[in-house]
């Protein structure tokens, strides 16, 4: 199959969030299972310098023989940040990602073989399935080409002002309760939803939980109805790069047979935290963007139970303001306990990966999750609220006996936490069986070749 991947973010060139993960790595996955594939994301200014390969879009390329195509605009792309800085998205959003939508399709004209699928990714690319549908219905190019739309994060809506319409280009007919339209704004991640082939996220439970009141956004009735041809493909990790036995942001090394190195990497990881290097305290840690969903809120209401507890807790992270604050907060006020870093930093990442016993990840939803999945690679182990992908990748010790691989909240509120945490000490201080569970925690795999195969399903039922 020819399949193209359009997308607003792609590691390695321009990375926000998971999002980026995934659309760099599944195309890899799906080379290597013998197709064809390209990629086109906007060429924002971190990406760099690249070949030109028309006037509009340049070039690079990945894995065995994979296209990468930037599209060009330098009023739209060359700008410090992807959406908007920390206050706010850019107020242009809408122009910038109608223009890289309306581009990626003329740059696939340009190319001049067909594709079999297009596979779009989130808001910025919703307007593709649409413009298919409606003012390309008939052209003989795109005749056999199906698409694919995935929901990264619901959240995520890109919603803009019914004054903005036009700006489209599509029949003012399809701004309506079920195709463009949300209460009066346009919604890009509904009009991918509507118009593409099939849709698809990135775990089987948060396609569960879009479907529903609680967790759909107000489009949980959209999705009903495309409930056929909506799948959850849990998103795998890249274990070329997530493994301790080759990863060059930790020294040294360690693998799941000899694990002494961890030991190294907490008291490296206390002295960068800033913590007195006490080697028998558990060290919780946290890499994630410091927001609503990623639970800080149920970290605050339970910061005195938890420093009451014989615990260090160290931070990575960026985001809203109010976090930031707060977190710089409580490390002023717990200078022997709690320790955060308001930054973006890789290696520091990899630091608390390699050196925390528990990785704190108390989600108020999450699509799929990287971080507990490289947390498990790392012997570290997880404690997750029980939502979205967290409950696809971590079973409880108390519940799933051997098959346990971490603890899961029993409640997404202040006890709840506060009695993962105890049970996750009372854990910790069981050296030998403690040690059995990070062994356990480490072979655990969630490989994109798994995922990969089930993206073809699809991919083959949208053109059967
Ligand atoms: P999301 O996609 O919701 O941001 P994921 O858990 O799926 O969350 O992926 C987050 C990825 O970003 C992980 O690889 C994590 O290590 C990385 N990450 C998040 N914040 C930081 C940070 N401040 N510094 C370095 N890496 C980070």
């Amino acid at each position: 199959m020819r399949i193209v991947f359009i997308a607003s973010e792609i590691v390695s060139f321009a990375k926000t969030g998971g999002l980026a993960d995934v659309c760099g790595t599944l195309p890899l996955e799906l080379e290597a299972l013998g197709h064809e594939l390209m990629i086109i994301m906007p060429h924002y200014r971190v990406v760099g310098n690249k070949a030109f390969f028309n006037d509009r879009a340049s070039l690079s390329t990945m894995g065995r023989g994979i296209k990468v195509f930037f599209i060009e605009n330098k009023d739209f792309f060359d700008r410090p940040q992807l959406y908007g800085d920390s206050a706010k998205d850019y107020p242009d959003n809408l122009d910038r990602f109608t223009f890289f939508c309306r581009e990626a399709l003329q740059l696939l004209k340009d190319i001049g073989d067909p594709v079999d699928i297009i596979h779009c990714h989130d808001w910025q690319t919703g307007l593709i399935p649409v413009l298919l549908k409606d003012p390309l219905a008939n052209d003989p190019f795109f005749i056999r080409t199906k698409t694919v739309f995935t929901v990264h994060n619901l959240a995520y809506q890109g919603l803009f002002s019914m004054e903005a319409y036009p700006k489209l280009g599509v029949d003012i007919k399809l701004f309506n309760d079920h195709q463009l339209e949300f209460y009066d704004k346009v919604n890009l991640m509904k009009a991918g939803i509507v118009f593409s082939d099939y849709v698809t996220t990135v775990s089987p439970q948060y396609a569960r939980e879009i479907q529903t009141k609680e967790w759909g956004c107000g489009l949980e009735g959209v999705l009903q109805t495309k409930r056929s041809c909506l799948a959850g493909i849990l998103n795998g990790l890249d274990y070329r790069i997530w493994d301790p036995e080759q990863d060059e942001h930790i020294d040294p090394p360690y693998s799941s047979q000899d694990r002494l190195a961890k030991k190294i990497h907490k008291e490296k990881l206390q002295k960068i935290f800033g913590l007195p290097q006490i080697s028998d305290i558990p060290v919780f840690g946290f890499v994630g963007r410091l927001c609503y969903q990623k639970g800080i809120d149920l970290i605050e209401s339970s910061i005195e139970g938890l420093m009451q507890r014989p615990i260090q807790m160290v931070f990575l992270g960026v985001g809203d303001d109010k976090y930031q604050k707060l977190l710089k907060h409580l490390s002023r006020r717990y200078p022997h306990q709690f320790s955060a870093l308001v930054k973006d930093n890789e290696d520091i990442s990899h630091q608390i990966y390699a050196g925390a016993d528990f990785f704190l990840m108390p989600s108020v939803y999450e699509p799929c999750g990287l971080a507990q999945m490289i947390a498990l690679r790392y012997g570290t182990i997880p404690i997750v609220s029980a939502v979205g992908g967290l409950i696809d990748t971590v079973a409880d010790v108390s519940s799933h006996r051997k098959q346990g691989n971490g603890f899961v909240l029993s409640s997404y509120s202040v006890s709840g936490l506060l009695e993962a945490v105890d049970r996750a000490v009372g854990a910790y201080s069981k050296k030998e069986k403690f040690s059995e569970l990070i062994v356990h925690a480490m072979a655990y795999r969630f490989t994109w070749k798994e995922s990969a195969k089930h993206y073809i399903e699809v991919y083959e039922q949208c053109r059967s």
